[in-house]
């Protein structure tokens, strides 16, 4: 289960949203299930991340996102306490200032490989998170160098996105977990999402009409 940490109160008072992902991480734990604590918009990553840090610590089932996009994330990666760890890595779906992320497509990407070879070197279990297939291939490249077995990291993808390529990467032996947000909210979150990267728009016109 993944869950912002907005909606879980991280803007009122972190030690609700740390409340409500424990008491969170306790009920998944007895269904053998799994929480993933998401990454938002730049001025919430502080809290998120002492927030998970103190979450991690007391429920093994859990894990975070980290942004390649933000010019901060290798620091956090080190910061990170030592310890089994489970990371998510994406792009960045926010769309940050210059100052503080890369804003072209290569630099995010090449910051995410780099991300990828120090979740590696600390033997973190990896989600891929991305469509991106070129992307894909250098992180595997980055994961086999590294010894990783199938069982150290997945592929994870936007329900609907790019279907072909979970195929071949199912076909190819590797597990893909497709992401379904769901609930009686999905168009105040599909909204407040678009708002936040309009970007969004046109790779679900481009969908919809099936352009390229
Ligand atoms: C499972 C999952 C969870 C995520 N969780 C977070 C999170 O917690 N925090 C966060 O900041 N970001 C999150 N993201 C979003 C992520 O940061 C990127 O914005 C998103 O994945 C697009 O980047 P990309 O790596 O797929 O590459 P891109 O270069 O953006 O896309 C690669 C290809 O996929 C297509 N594509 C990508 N996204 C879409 C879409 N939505 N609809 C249609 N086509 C699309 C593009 O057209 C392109 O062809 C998540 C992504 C995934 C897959």
């Amino acid at each position: 289960m993944s869950v912002k940490p907005t909606h879980v109160g991280l803007s009122l008072r972190e030690d609700l949203a740390l409340e409500l992902y424990s008491d969170l991480a306790g009920h998944l734990a007895q269904l053998g299930l799994f929480l993933r604590v998401e990454m938002e918009d730049h001025p919430t990553t502080d809290g998120t991340l002492r927030v998970f840090t103190a979450l991690r610590a007391k429920h093994a089932n859990t894990g975070i996102v980290l942004q390649s996009r933000l010019f901060r994330t290798p620091k956090d990666i080190d910061a990170i306490p030592p310890g089994p760890l489970n990371v998510r890595m994406v792009k960045g779906i926010y769309l940050e200032p210059a100052q503080i992320a890369h804003t072209q497509p290569e630099p995010i990407r090449a910051a995410y490989v780099e991300c990828v070879k120090k979740l590696a070197a600390r033997k973190a279990f990896v989600a891929l998170a991305t469509h991106d297939d070129l992307l894909a291939e250098q992180c595997l490249a980055v994961l086999k160098q590294a010894g990783y077995t199938r069982e150290q990291y997945e592929f994870q993808v936007l329900m609907g996105v790019r279907e072909e390529l979970w195929k071949k990467w199912r076909e190819a032996g590797h597990t893909v977990r497709v992401y379904v947000p769901y609930g009686p909210e999905w168009r105040p979150y599909s909204i407040r999402r678009m708002r936040k990267n309009p970007q969004i728009l046109g790779h679900v016109m481009r969908s919809a009409l099936r352009i390229g």
